[in-house]
């Protein structure tokens, strides 16, 4: 049984981390100052004795003793990302040094949840993890972005220079059920508003592109990641089948038997035009490749936005 310390566990991605981790044999160590995740998303995890909860703010020191950090703290969808963006960029960069500095202490592992950002707006596609990106330093995705650029040089340069055992993972857009409702991103958006009969927002021409990974596959992806010996990264994680914007609302639509229309909104700024991840070197290192469909995973993240609109109109009703 490992210790293990999960930054960002409350979050969509962090609490399916735990789930894994737990259902492993693991002890693990959730620390999360709920911005954009929420208690719902561990509540059923709550009464295992071998999971605690800590609500922290990561820009501040942390100390634990574990084996293993997965540092994910940090919102990740456009709206929640760019609220505060002065604070995103203090929790990848503070909150990156505060976990590496305790990696380094207690001689943990650590793997950081970078992400397909750090591409920008490609030049190069599909992307390879060679490809040092097109990102624009100034713009509104830039807190994000340009943060997790540094987090990515700050884990190897404790590597280089504190010898930390560290692991980088570029996450692609990841999807499924504990989206929540108002995160912005655009399968959540898509199926709430289908689900409640209201237009379908596609930001500019819906022609961008984008690859949807499920959450099981990509849980099952970061713990190899953690778990090998054969390299520090970065390594891209995500499903290689790209869909235009356009063509996911059109399958939403599809899937619920929604009367909803598709409307068109202004595009926002820097938003990339392509994105799709080049992941032989997580086939040939990891052995690992997506599994779920995009018509499986959308089944699934449709039947617990149904459950969930349910409830929160029924309790709306009261
Ligand atoms: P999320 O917003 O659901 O989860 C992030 C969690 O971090 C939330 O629970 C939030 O409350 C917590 N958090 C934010 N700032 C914090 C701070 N200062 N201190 C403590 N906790 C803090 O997002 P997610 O989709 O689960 O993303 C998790 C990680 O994966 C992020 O680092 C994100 O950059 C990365 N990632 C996600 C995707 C994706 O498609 N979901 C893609 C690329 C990278
Ligand atoms: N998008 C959209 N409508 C929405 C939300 C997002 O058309 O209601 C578009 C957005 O402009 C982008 C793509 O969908 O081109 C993915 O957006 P998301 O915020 O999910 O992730 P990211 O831009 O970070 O990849």
């Amino acid at each position: 049984m490992a210790k293990i310390l999960v930054t960002g566990g409350a979050g969509f991605i962090g609490s399916h981390l735990c789930d894994y981790l737990l259902r492993n044999g693991n002890d693990v160590l959730c620390v999360d100052n709920l911005f954009s995740g929420a208690k719902d998303n561990i509540r059923s995890l709550l009464a295992n004795p071998y999971f605690e909860f800590i609500r922290h703010d990561i820009i501040h020191p942390f100390f634990a003793e574990v084996d293993q950090i997965y540092h994910l703290a940090c919102p990740a969808s456009p709206v929640h990302y760019q609220y505060n963006p002065i604070k995103t960029i203090k929790t990848n960069v503070m909150g990156t040094i505060n976990m590496l500095g305790l990696a380094k202490r207690i001689k943990a592992r650590i793997l950081l949840a970078s992400t397909s950002e750090v591409y920008g707006n490609p030049g190069i596609h599909p992307q390879p993890e060679t490809y040092w990106g097109n990102v624009n330093p100034v713009g509104l995705r830039s807190c994000y972005d340009e943060g997790k650029r540094v987090a990515e040089t700050l884990m190897m340069d404790y590597h280089r220079q504190n010898h930390v055992a560290i692991r980088i993972v570029r996450i692609f857009n990841t999807y499924g059920p504990r989206m929540a409702i108002n995160d912005g991103r655009v399968i959540s958006n898509f199926i709430v508003q289908a689900l409640r009969n209201e237009d379908l927002t596609v930001y500019g021409d819906g022609n961008q592109t984008r690859s949807f990974c499920y959450i099981s596959d990509l849980v099952e992806g970061m713990v190899r990641m953690m778990e090998t010996s054969d390299t520090i990264g970065p390594i891209n994680l995500g499903n290689p089948n790209e869909k235009s914007i356009l063509e996911i609302a059109k399958k939403i639509l599809t899937m619920t038997g929604s009367k909803s229309r598709i409307v068109y909104n202004s595009l926002p700024s820097d938003d990339p035009e392509r994105r799709c991840p080049d992941i032989s070197l997580a086939r040939r290192i990891l052995n690992w490749q997506p599994r779920v469909s995009l018509e499986e995973g959308l089944e699934k993240t449709i039947q617990y936005f149904k459950t969930k609109l349910n409830r929160s109109d029924s309790l709306e009703n009261r």
